[in-house]
């Protein structure tokens, strides 16, 4: 088992982490940056950013998080793949297993992100990536030409929905209200792209066929009526939220009812010397420019945290 030590390491490498670790290298605090099972974040999964102060033409989510991590590692960031299996915050420094490797830190920036929620039926689990996705932009192109359905209200569901509409042949949004929870704007988009046809007050009730080993359809349940029924779909993708990753620090840190770390005083946790930034701790904004803000706010509290450790400087007594 190797040990390492450092003075800052980052979990995850998202834009939260990777913007922790630019700032943290600019600062010569050398910083370690775990990447995590999903390297570079959700962005990994999107198709263009448009919304990414500097890109007058947008750019791809994978250009814009390798882009990122050049720059990090330029300045001196260390990025290794692994994934954290247990952390003690208790201890100083506190210490860190990945894979072998036992990692002792004097601070520690949280970047690990939110995951895709599911439904929770066993057919969803049984089916996932034979026709069940959370990811539009990965796996859309394998649904040409065929029907496919979307579950839920919220903006990801509605971008989901009208970005398959360039490759299926008809997208059934299925919502288990009467009004979408996304904003108007893109209500209005998905409402007139005469592609996408709206299941309202309807849930799913299983996806079909698990026997089978693929998506040939979705039974439905309408909530007002009770009325059920079998629509065939060759796809289907659930878009109904995001958990944050934070598993690894349950009974550590102070997390809300979510999950969502709670920080105080820009990115400070209930830990003294951890922070946390990104959507580990953000189920408000999500947006890559703001978790790549709260990610220099983490750097740069961790450094100011890392000086007023530091014992003061001895002076000599005069001779
Ligand atoms: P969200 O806003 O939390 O919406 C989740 C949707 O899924 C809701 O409509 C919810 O229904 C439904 N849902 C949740 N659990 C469900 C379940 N068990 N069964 C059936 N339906 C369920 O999540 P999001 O759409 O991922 O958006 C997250 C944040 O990112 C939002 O702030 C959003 O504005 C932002 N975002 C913005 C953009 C953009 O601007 N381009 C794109 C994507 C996301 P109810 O409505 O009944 O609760």
């Amino acid at each position: 088992m190797a040990a390492l030590t450092r003075e800052v390491t980052i979990i995850g490498s998202g834009p939260a982490g990777l913007t922790a670790a630019l700032y943290s290298a600019r600062a010569n605090l050398k910083p370690l940056v775990i990447e995590g099972l999903e390297a570079g974040g959700q962005l990994m999964l999107t198709t263009a950013v448009e919304n990414f102060p500097g890109f007058r033409d947008g750019i791809m989510g994978p250009d814009l998080m390798a882009a990122m991590r050049e720059q990090a590692e330029r300045f001196g960031a260390e990025i290794i793949r692994g994934h954290v299996s247990s952390i003690d915050l208790s201890t100083r420094p506190f210490v860190m297993t990945v894979g072998d490797d036992r990692i002792e830190t004097q601070t520690l920036i949280i970047a690990t992100g939110a995951s895709a929620k599911l439904l929770g039926l066993p057919s969803e689990r049984a089916l996932m990536g034979h026709g069940v996705s959370t990811c539009a932009t990965c796996d859309g192109f394998f649904f040409r030409g065929r029907p496919i359905a979307v579950v839920g209200g919220g903006d990801s569901a509605l971008e989901e929905a009208i970005f398959l509409t360039r490759f299926a042949t008809q997208v059934t949004l299925v919502h288990r209200r009467d009004a979408f929870r996304a904003s108007k704007i893109m209500q209005d988009k998905a409402l007139a792209n005469p592609k996408i046809v709206v299941e309202w007050d309807t849930e799913v009730v299983e996806m079909l066929d698990a026997s089978a080993g693929a998506v040939n359809g979705i039974v439905l349940r309408n909530l007002k009526t009770g009325a059920q029924k079998t629509l065939a779909v060759d796809g289907i993708f659930v878009a109904i939220g995001h958990t944050p990753n934070t598993g690894l620090f349950t009974g550590q840190l102070d997390a809300d009812a979510g999950g969502y770390l709670i920080t105080h005083d820009g990115s400070r946790t209930s830990v003294e010397g951890v922070f946390a930034c990104g959507d580990v701790q953000d189920h408000v904004y999500r947006q890559a420019i703001t978790a790549a803000g709260s990610g220099c706010m983490a750097a740069l509290d961790a450094e100011r945290y890392l000086e007023s450790i530091q014992p003061p400087p001895t002076t000599s007594a005069p001779s």
